[in-house]
């Protein structure tokens, strides 16, 4: 039986375990290793050891709307301002922030975001704007492993009875006018009671049985950046409400989102989003135009300059807060004090007969990664390779300083192999007619908000204007989620419609 004490051990170890390259490491693995994709270190690292106090050059170019960052909340901005002169900088190659896809073959897979849970209005008619139709995944969406030969999902075994009390509980809250929602700004008094309290703390005064904690930090820890225990019982109770719905999801997970958004933009107007353009500095206007600095980030030794009528920082508020200028530092410094958890993701391309697996597997106690989604499973069973498939493996970091600092050095040998290995003693099923071909990494090094006991309190205070400069950013809403992303970057568009 898997015990919370072992999956918290795991948890732990998960820390220590990364630290250490495997033996494995050592040599060249039996697959390839892609390239690295996700995080560019270097531009924020230019700005972190200078650039950000660099003086502005005269603006070159006056937009109406400038977006800081093209990821879902910025790409949302610009897609809703299309009609007017909206320019989109992010720093990065591609658009899409956490939300982008890859493909290997012909089966497009997440770097990052995968699915969606809310499809109630204002959700819902913001994809139909976009010409997207949200599939429900079919059915098993998840299980939990406990790595042991033969062993089922312990939800149907000894821990169904409390299951089923968990799911009753969070029935209860989602039918209820205080279930914790998304826009935090409509939150109830009990509701933002909740945000007081850890989820941990929470679920053991409604008398939720310990044994299902093993499984809940590793839900929590994947999805809202650590364990219960640390996390709001807002946030918790909001995502664990999606055990009780069905979830969403498209072939490439989020990444269908951000093109979407980025195809509506272009079709207003080619070069509305300027890749590899690093922003350095924003300074807020009260009357006139917002001044924002920014370099190409193959040539951080020449700093541009453009102004605005609008700029809306579409950043992680931990960047926001340091190029934010000449606003109340308390606001800033608050900005910059949030933490952010780190994250790698790998996806395993098998070569050879797909196993049936369900959408998402839970590895409780393993210590290299938290689940696995299998990127083929949200396609129509007729529609699905018949000889090759990609596991997209979840790896979280418990903690974020020493997760960033390994990602920074970058041994992706290192990181492969104690994943493959885990995965084959977990999910052995995997490689049964199979070969794992290649495995691909992506880095996140601070796009993954810890959602800590009173965050969203936090999050209701900050200022989220200054002047001409808006702030729309998924970590507004506390909880690092697609909808989060979305609620942000209406708000900014209805202030900046409002004029
Ligand atoms: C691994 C992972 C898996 C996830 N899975 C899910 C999921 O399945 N479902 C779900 O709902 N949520 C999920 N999330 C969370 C959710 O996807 C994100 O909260 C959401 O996509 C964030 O969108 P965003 O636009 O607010 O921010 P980001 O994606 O953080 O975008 C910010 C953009 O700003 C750019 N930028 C930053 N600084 C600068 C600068 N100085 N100059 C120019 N550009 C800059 C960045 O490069 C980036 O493109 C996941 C997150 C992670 C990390």
């Amino acid at each position: 039986m898997v015990t919370r004490r072992a999956t918290i051990a795991g948890l732990g170890a998960l820390a220590t375990q990364l630290v250490l390259p495997s033996a494995e490491a050592a040599q060249a693995p039996p697959y390839q290793l892609g390239e690295w994709t996700g995080d560019g270190f270097a531009p924020m690292h230019a700005i972190r050891d200078g650039l950000w106090r660099a003086p502005l050059s005269a603006p070159e170019r006056r937009v109406d709307v400038v977006v800081i960052g093209g990821g879902l909340a910025g790409l949302a901005v610009a897609a809703l301002l299309r009609d007017r002169d909206v320019l989109v900088l992010e720093r990065e190659a591609d658009p899409g922030g956490v939300a982008k896809s890859g493909r290997w073959r012909n089966v497009d897979y997440a770097l990052g975001s995968a699915y969606i849970v809310d499809l109630s209005d204002p959700f819902r008619a913001f994809y139909e704007t976009l010409g997207l139709a949200p599939r429900p995944v079919s059915e098993p969406v998840d299980r939990a492993l406990s790595g042991a030969a033969g062993a089922g999902d312990p939800r149907e075994g000894e821990w169904r009875g409390a299951y089923e009390r968990l799911k009753a509980l969070l029935r209860r809250l989602g039918e209820s006018l205080d279930f914790p929602k998304i826009p935090i700004a409509k939150a109830s008094a009990p509701a933002l009671a909740l945000d007081q309290l850890s989820l941990h703390e929470f679920l053991r005064r409604e008398h939720i049985d310990a044994e299902l904690f093993g499984l809940l930090d590793a839900y929590c820890l994947s999805a809202l950046g650590a364990p219960a225990a640390e996390i709001s019982a807002y946030a918790g109770v909001n995502f664990l409400s999606e055990i009780n719905a069905p979830i969403y999801a498209f072939p490439g997970g989020n990444g269908a989102i951000a093109r979407a958004m980025a195809a509506r933009l272009s079709r207003a107007g080619e070069g509305r989003i300027v890749t590899g353009a690093a922003v350095y500095a924003i300074e807020p206007a009260v009357n006139g135009y917002a001044r924002v600095g920014w370099f190409d980030a193959r040539h951080p030794e020449e700093p541009r300059c453009l102004e605005a009528r609008w700029a809306v920082v579409a950043a992680p508020y931990f960047f926001a807060g340091r190029i934010l200028r000449g606003v109340d530092p308390a606001a800033t410094a608050q900005m910059t004090r949030l933490r952010q958890g780190s994250y790698l993701v790998a996806n395993c391309c098998f070569e050879g007969t797909p196993a049936d697996l369900p959408y998402d597997s839970w590895a409780l106690g393993a210590q290299s990664f938290s689940d696995a989604i299998s990127a083929t499973a949200v396609l129509p069973a007729a529609e699905r390779p018949k000889d090759h498939s990609v596991l997209t493996v979840y790896a979280p970091f418990p903690d974020p300083g020493a997760g960033r600092a390994r990602l920074l050095a970058g041994d992706r040998a290192g990181f492969a192999a104690p994943i493959v290995e885990e995965l084959r003693r977990f999910m052995p099923e995997a490689f049964g007619g199979a070969r794992l071909a290649e495995v691909r990494l992506t880095r996140w090094g601070h796009h993954h908000l810890i959602a800590a006991p009173g965050i969203v309190a936090t999050m209701r205070a900050l200022p989220k204007r200054f002047g001409n400069v808006l702030l729309a950013h998924s970590d507004g809403q506390g909880m690092p989620a697609v909808e989060s992303a979305i609620v942000e970057a209406l708000s900014a568009v209805e202030t900046i419609k409002r004029g």
